[in-house]
């Protein structure tokens, strides 16, 4: 007996494996890898996804029951992404479930709706029928009715309605049901002028209205929504379905796509013909592309460079060969710009998917992309399974951005999962950035398994703009308070005086968590392992949140013996209110999270400058990424520093990046930019390079100290996260877990040294409290493993938590694993 293998949506690890089902014969030859289906599971009605067929059942053949139903003629998943999804679940630890629904738009998400129908033999006194206010009758049809729906209906039969149940009058059955469906249009299709004319003519003269109807289409015998057509001649549409009904006309539903730039116009754009350097940067890949390899390169190109350009140029190609491209963007909503150059290059072959669209839209888009009416995917970190079948190319704009990791479970990095699905289809990938992860970098620079390719200057040889740093120490001891340096102050009255633009990004991240002192600039940093300290108010303490190493808060600056010593704070919206009042009249759009919750809004913000409504736009991270002002010609940076005492290794590189980003908004065009970074720290390697644009310099010396400690590109992290309402209780968990991999670890002969050489090499750190040491309630503590080498860290992690399992159910403790962690939260 041919069985399907079922992968059902409960995430747990107890259902993390196939169940065998039975095709029934009207869906024989309908069932394919990567359909959706519904079925029986435990007395329940489950949604699940074919994986795989076998000739035999696992089980005896008497106790395998049929699959229920099929949820879509056309499976949602090709058989490439259900490999991808295994893939994701082993390389994340997570149940595989939880990596195929993460390919679904969420408007495919189903749930299982209870219906109710009588039982046979069952009946109701004529006094029931006649007290069920039409429910009864409702029921009596004969088709099984929708409990919620009844319930709504008849909102006083609901006790009536458990009872019967309960009797067995009554019976449910649950099906499973999409979350959304495709919008429809009733349209009415016309016959030719004479079959209409020949209509009018059989008329009775007193249908007015009907005539009406039939003459307008006569001369209008496009397809036309009836409820348009009703508004055009002022009439209602059971007129016009009077005419279907007579069989004069036809009214069908039509499938409609919600598009979100149904409203925009995008006009066409040619392919620009390439400068010198571009020519030569974009060979290499024509020619993986021509060769239909798998083949991998970092485009390292600096902002301006013309890497846009490149991405769309290769996309031609690609689409050329008859195949398919996808294009990730850190957050689309926050780059509509980038919309529109695909828009306007691609036209209609463009499918974007990002957050901000709703269901219905996504869902619309994504089946563009399924039903081949699409070749072009641009989307956020998603798009990356659109469920293209022949992928030639898949581009990754800013591949440095953390935005690619996706924080909850499946914890995947959408750049590895690009190179993996790229090796599936023998597809390219382009990575491209001004400021490449370390990671990529280093893995192109090793030259195995990615090409490198450099874009070192802006296009028309347009200059970088030039870059000051103003130590705010100095500021402070020649009395200026101020938020504003002296510098930035002068630059920013002579913008307001040549109405010129002016981009100013506080960097928000890590705020009031770290300890600083304002006189000398000196902050905590823990002495094993090269990361600030975070400040705990209520114990007064500073912790190190990757060793559990902490001391007491000190009064007076251990370096300089300042009591202007303190944890820092403060928000966009104090900046605001200090621009107002140190520059009357200024015109400032604020952009940070506060003010970009409303849907558009970000365009809404953007559009306003870019017609020079404002004369600041002011804003958090996201002033930094990609926009295109010609007449912004200041950028000035506050509190550069901020987000380098953050807990994590990576806040030199992320200080490096944000900068070197937002410093790319000068000066674009003709009129020459300039930069003022503030900083307590001029002398840090990552606010040094960015004056001199110098990324191979600040890489160096950061690689270097990734290799003392063992950190990526050298070495890679497992974090595991425990969380419990009792600390004694995740320690001895925590602790249990870590000595389990260090056993593990030993028995298999890889030692902890990382001090030494390049060999395998894995180390556990912890069990110490999470930054985020309490949440909702529970306590949360975290064990670090740090490897290096060929060791399969995941699957000793992996072993150990199986050793746990019984011990973490009895105990209710919630674990969660994070493979290559960007953030430890
Ligand atoms: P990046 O993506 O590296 O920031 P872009 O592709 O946005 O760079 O290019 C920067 C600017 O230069 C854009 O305004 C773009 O239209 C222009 N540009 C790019 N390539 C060319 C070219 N070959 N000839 C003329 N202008 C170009
Ligand atoms: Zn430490
Ligand atoms: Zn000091």
């Amino acid at each position: 007996m041919k069985v399907a293998r079922v992968i059902v949506d409960v995430p747990s690890r107890d259902t993390d494996r196939t169940f065998d089902y039975s095709i029934p014969p009207q869906l024989d030859g309908w069932v394919e890898i990567g359909s959706r289906v519904a079925v029986p599971f435990g007395g329940r009605a489950l949604q699940g996804i074919v994986t795989a067929f076998a000739a035999d059942a696992e089980v005896e053949a008497a106790k395998v029951k049929p699959i229920a139903e099929l949820m879509d003629a056309m499976p949602p998943l090709s058989a490439e992404l259900v490999q991808l999804g295994e893939w994701i679940s082993k390389r994340w630890l997570c149940p595989l479930t939880i990596a195929l629904q993460a390919m679904l738009p969420a408007a495919l998400k189903g749930k299982a709706e209870k219906y109710v129908f009588p039982a046979i033999g069952a009946h109701w006194t004529e006094e029931e029928t006649a007290r069920s206010g039409g429910l009864l009758l409702a029921l009596g049809r004969g088709e099984p009715l929708k409990l919620a729906s009844l319930l709504q209906q008849y909102p006083d039969q609901g006790e009536q309605l458990k009872l019967w149940m309960r009797q067995g009058r009554l019976e449910e059955r649950q099906r499973v049901e999409n979350r959304m469906s495709v919008k429809t249009m009733q349209t009415v299709f016309a016959p030719d002028a004479d079959k209409l004319r020949q209509a009018m003519a059989e008329l009775p003269a007193r249908a007015r209205k009907q005539h009406e109807v039939l003459a307008y289409l006569a001369d209008n015998p496009e397809p036309i929504a009836v409820e348009r057509l009703a508004e055009a001649l002022g009439t209602t549409s059971s007129t016009i379905r009077a005419l279907a009904d007579r069989g004069l006309i036809e009214v069908r539903a039509v499938t409609e796509d919600r598009d979100p730039y149904a409203n925009r116009h995008f006009p066409p754009s040619v392919p620009m013909t390439l400068t010198p350097a571009q020519a030569e940067a974009i060979a290499p890949i024509i020619d993986a592309l021509d060769s239909r390899d798998h083949r991998a390169f970092l485009l390292h190109g600096v902002t301006g460079s013309g890497k846009t350009e490149l991405y769309l140029q290769s996309i031609d190609r690609c689409l050329s060969s008859g195949r398919e491209a996808i294009v990730l963007v850190p957050e689309i909503s926050l780059t509509p710009q980038m919309v529109e150059r695909f828009k306007s290059r691609f036209g209609a072959k463009v499918a974007v998917l990002h957050s901000r669209l709703s269901n219905g839209e996504r869902y619309d888009e994504w089946r563009k992309i399924r039903e081949g009416r699409a070749q072009v995917a641009v989307g956020a970190r998603s798009a990356i399974f659109a469920p293209f079948e022949r992928i030639g190319l898949i581009v990754i704009d800013e591949e440095h951005e953390t935005s690619y990791k996706q924080e909850e479970s499946p914890k995947y990095h959408a750049r590895d999962v690009a190179i993996e699905r790229a090796r599936l289809n023998g597809a390219v990938v382009v990575l491209g950035s001004a400021t490449p992860s370390l990671e990529t970098y280093a893995a192109s620079k090793r030259g195995i398994e990615m090409g490198y390719i450099s874009l070192p200057q802006r296009v028309a040889d347009r200059p970088l703009p030039g870059v000051r740093l103003v130590d705010m120490r100095e500021e402070l001891k020649l009395g200026n308070r101020a938020m504003f340096s002296r510098a930035l102050h002068e630059a920013i009255v002579s913008r307001l005086e040549k109405k010129e633009q002016m981009v100013l990004l506080l960097n928000r991240r890590g705020y009031a968590t770290f300890v600083m002192c304002r006189s000398c600039g000196y902050t905590a940093t823990c002495p094993h392992c090269e990361i600030a300290l975070t400040y705990h108010r209520g114990a007064q303490t500073m912790r190190c949140h990757y060793c559990g190493y902490a001391e007491v808060e000190p009064k007076t600056c251990p370096s300089c013996e300042s009591p202007h010593i303190r944890y820092f704070g403060t928000g966009t919206q104090k900046v605001e209110e200090s621009l107002a009042e140190t520059f009357p009249g200024i015109r400032v759009i604020r952009m940070d999270v506060d003010t970009t919750t409303e849907k558009g809004s970000h365009e809404r913000w953007l559009t306003e400058f870019k017609e020079r409504k404002a004369d600041v736009l002011l804003g958090t991270q996201m002033v930094a990424k990609g926009l295109d002002f010609p007449y912004v010609t200041l950028v000035g940076v506050l509190a550069a520093d901020a987000a380098l005492r953050l807990p994590d290794f990576r806040a030199s590189e992320r200080t490096f990046q944000l900068l070197t980003q937002v410093a790319g908004r000068a000066g674009r065009h003709e009129l020459p930019g300039e930069v003022i970074i503030q900083t307590y720290d001029p002398e840090h390697p990552s606010i040094t390079s960015v004056q001199g644009h110098h990324y191979e310099g600040f890489v160096r010396q950061e690689l270097k100290l990734r290799h003392v400690f063992g950190y990526p590109p050298y070495g890679r992290l497992i974090g595991v996260t425990l969380s419990h309402e009792s600390v004694p209780m995740l320690l001895s968990a925590g602790q249990r877990l870590a000595t389990r991999v260090r056993e593990l670890a030993t028995a298999e002969r890889i030692g902890s040294d990382f001090a030494g050489g390049n060999g395998d090499a894995l180390e556990i750190l912890g069990p110490v409290a999470s930054p985020i040491a309490r949440l909702k309630d529970r306590y949360r503590f975290q064990c670090m493993v740090k490897y290096r080498g060929d060791v399969d860290a995941s699957r000793l992690v992996a072993q150990a938590l199986r050793e746990l399992e019984e011990a973490v159910k009895k105990n209710g403790l919630i674990v969660s694993v994070d493979v290559d962690p960007q953030m430890m939260l």
